[in-house]
């Protein structure tokens, strides 16, 4: 079976040399092993999506001369597949609704900060403290039924219990031990939007992907797909967790700067083979 590689951007932005990065390391390396290259359009997030973003990917990736194969999934059209896997995990008792607000939690952990530093996840935003764990099963549906907005979130020191020592093959570095804790009782769904970016990217690399090839600020995400894979029953690609291009600032680029988007490089004469050169490849 040849090896079956993806790019999965998110249609919030214009696509930057980072992606540009991303895109042309998943071509060559499906060109290289005879394999395939899926393209995956990440619009979970309703609110920030925008159609006009979405046509400017295919026009810049075959700008670039990056070719793909059709259909393009649009996670937008598979909510009932996220949907499935997250009624598998509530069936295991592994999901749990917090109704806290983004403020609320911030004030919750401002108050334990007090007592002493309080744990970040691998992004540095401070961890859930767990506080709607305890909430009684039927307050829970009164309040979901009340129309109260929530978050499901995963029990994470459940799930690690269940599903054991777990570990996944990095291009280069070979195995890597997965740390899921260390995110803490990560977000799997919202009242209004059914997946997450961790819940929908196992679901959909499930679907045949063999090789995931994606930017080093992903690879600590790896340990908590490598933690659904299980839960879930599916299978674990290989990864590739490539360099990431840094702006001026030193910092990730951003879809929100114009001057590195691939749009405006192009509108100013570049050409793909510039852009190659840019992103430190040829
Ligand atoms: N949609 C994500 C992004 O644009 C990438 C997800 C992935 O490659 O796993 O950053």
């Amino acid at each position: 079976m040849p090896p079956v590689f993806r790019f999965a951007p998110s249609p919030n932005g214009y696509l930057h040399l980072g992606h540009a990065l991303s895109a042309l390391l998943n071509a060559a390396a499906a060109r290289a092993a005879g394999g395939r290259l899926l393209l995956r359009i990440e619009d979970i997030d309703l609110a920030r999506c925008r159609p006009g973003f979405e046509a400017a990917i295919y026009e810049d990736l075959a700008w670039l001369g990056i070719g793909w194969e059709q259909p393009v999934r649009r996670q937008s059209e598979h909510f009932d597949d996220y949907r499935a896997a997250l009624a598998r995990l509530e069936a295991m008792g592994l999901v749990y609704p917090s109704f806290e607000s983004r403020a609320g939690i911030a004030a919750l952990v401002e108050e334990r900060e007090r007592q002493g530093p309080w744990p970040r996840d691998p992004d540095g935003a401070p961890l859930y403290p767990g506080t709607a764990r305890d909430i009684a099963p039927d307050e829970r549906s009164r309040r979901i039924a009340a129309g109260e907005s929530y978050a499901l979130r995963l029990d994470m020191a459940k799930a690690v219990r269940r599903a054991g020592a777990l570990a996944w093959d990095e291009a280069g570095r070979g195995t890597v031990a997965a740390d899921p804790s260390a995110w803490g009782d990560v977000i799997l769904a919202r009242k209004d939007t059914p997946a997450s970016y961790h819940l929908a990217v196992t679901v959909d690399d499930a679907l045949g992907v063999t090789d995931v090839v994606r930017g080093e600020d992903l690879f600590p995400s790896t340990s908590v797909h490598r933690l659904l894979q299980s839960l879930l029953g599916l299978p674990a690609p290989r990864y590739r967790h490539h360099r990431l291009i840094l702006g001026s600032d030193g910092r990730k680029l951003s879809k929100s700067t114009a001057a590195t988007a691939l749009r405006q490089l192009r509108a100013e004469g570049l050409t793909p083979a510039d852009i190659r050169r840019m992103v430190g490849l040829d």
